[in-house]
């Protein structure tokens, strides 16, 4: 026998049982995001890899460490291992500036970084996720943060936790970077490798530090008064205290986390994560904020600019745990003809049906059924002759006979 070719590490097959949430993840994203007036956007998978060095950073663990590279005609080109930088590119080749703000373009696909594979961690993965262009005020920073609350809440995952901070401006966050350092000075030699290096290049990134030993240090009361230190200018403080209002009054929950300072280079101002107590160690589900200066960054015009990622796998796992899913029903007949008829009557309505197409002995029909839904549609000779179905709630025994054409208000009342 030939030799059988693997999936590649890190990578995954989604597989026919498993694509409706996938489909349902996607389904909802484009109802609930048109309510906010997005247009959806699809950029290529991969790019010039310049885009990625300046529109991600290159100081970021991303563009370091986790790229898909490769050359092709003497140019260098790499998998997109986000979007935000693809779709401010077709912004700005697009001439989206121009039209009236705010432009609000959402995007779902494949994403690629080479990580260490883990739970929750992928090479290939997908994301789902949303830019708002041209509007500097927080209430864009507040739609957007409440959008991915509400399409959370559309998937039926209502118990996750906001966090959000603000990382000021470039001019005040040089203060705090400054003062970052001094205060860490005395502990360089006890910071973990990743630290020491991120330590001139991107002082803050040593905050979101997950070794214990890191977070230990910042701990230190001396350190953490640094860290906890207001150091945003006014103008910041205005920006983060409107936002915060604004997610008050909208009955957003959250929490002001200070070590909240996100990978990527471009954030100013609002960042945010959205988290699951239900993830274990890789927790975050959406990742997000504000990035004024990115469009100017890659040659556009000073367009302000909000957004945010949400790893799929995240949300998928998240749902997994939530609910099996089942059919709404599944028919036990003996005659696949009056079956077939039934479930197409109920499909067109809109239910999930299913029943057995090869005609399989009653009892085994019914255990299939207690396998794959709660009801059981029964349509034995009795029932079909008096235009009747006997219903079975699987999960109490308890059986009632319901008139053929209610059937479908049955369901949907149980
Ligand atoms: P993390 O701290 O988990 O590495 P990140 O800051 O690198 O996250 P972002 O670039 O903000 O993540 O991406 C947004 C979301 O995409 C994350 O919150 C996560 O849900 C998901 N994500 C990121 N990297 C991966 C990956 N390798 N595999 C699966 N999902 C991922
Ligand atoms: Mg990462």
């Amino acid at each position: 026998m030939a030799k059988i070719i693997n999936v590649i590490k890190g990578t995954k097959d989604i597989l026919p049982q498993d694509v409706n949430m996938w489909q349902m993840m996607e389904k909802n994203a484009l109802e609930v995001f048109s309510r906010y007036g997005y247009k959806e956007i699809r950029t290529p998978i991969f790019e010039a890899t310049e885009l990625f060095a300046r529109g991600v950073g290159d100081t970021t663990d991303i563009v370091n460490k986790e790229m898909y590279t490769f050359e092709k005609s003497d140019r260098s080109l790499t998998l997109r291992p986000e979007n935000t930088a693809g779709v401010v590119r077709s912004f700005i080749e697009n001439g989206m500036a121009r039209l009236s703000a705010p432009v609000k373009l959402w995007y779902k696909g494949p994403m690629f970084r080479y990580e260490r594979p883990q739970a929750g961690r992928q090479r290939q993965f997908h994301q789902v996720g949303c830019e708002m262009f041209g509007i500097k005020q927080p209430a864009a920073d507040a739609e957007v943060i409440l959008m991915a609350v509400n399409y959370l809440k559309s998937l039926g995952l209502n118990d996750l936790e906001v966090e959000i901070n603000s990382l000021g401006c470039p001019t005040c966050r040089e203060e705090y970077k400054n003062k970052i350092k001094e205060v860490l000075k005395p502990e360089f030699d006890n910071l973990c490798e990743d630290c020491q290096n991120r330590y001139e290049k991107n002082p803050l990134r040593l905050l979101d530090c997950k070794v214990d030993s890191c977070k230990e240090i910042f701990e230190k009361p001396e350190i953490k008064a640094v860290i906890q230190s207001d150091f945003i200018c006014e103008e910041c403080a205005e920006h983060y205290k409107e936002l915060k209002s604004y997610l008050d009054k909208l009955n957003v929950k959250y929490v002001e986390n200070k070590l909240l300072v996100r990978g990527l280079d471009y954030y100013n101002r609002t960042v945010f994560e959205i988290k699951s107590n239900n993830l274990g160690s890789q927790n975050a589900v959406c990742g997000g904020g504000r990035y004024d200066s990115l469009v100017r960054n890659l040659g556009g015009d000073d367009v302000p600019a909000v957004g945010w990622a949400m790893g799929m796998e995240r949300l998928y796992s998240l749902l997994e745990k939530q609910t099996p899913e089942k059919l709404d029903a599944f028919i036990v007949s003996n005659s696949t003809a009056e079956a077939f008829s039934l479930a197409e009557e109920l499909r067109t309505q809109g239910l999930n049906i299913e029943f057995d197409l090869s005609n399989k002995k009653f009892t085994k029909q019914l255990e299939k059924a207690g396998k794959v839904s709660d009801l059981a549609l029964i349509l034995g000779e009795d029932e079909i002759v008096v235009g009747k179905v006997s219903v079975k709630n699987l999960l109490t025994s308890e059986q009632i006979s319901v008139d053929r054409c209610n059937v479908f208000e049955y369901i949907k009342g149980v």
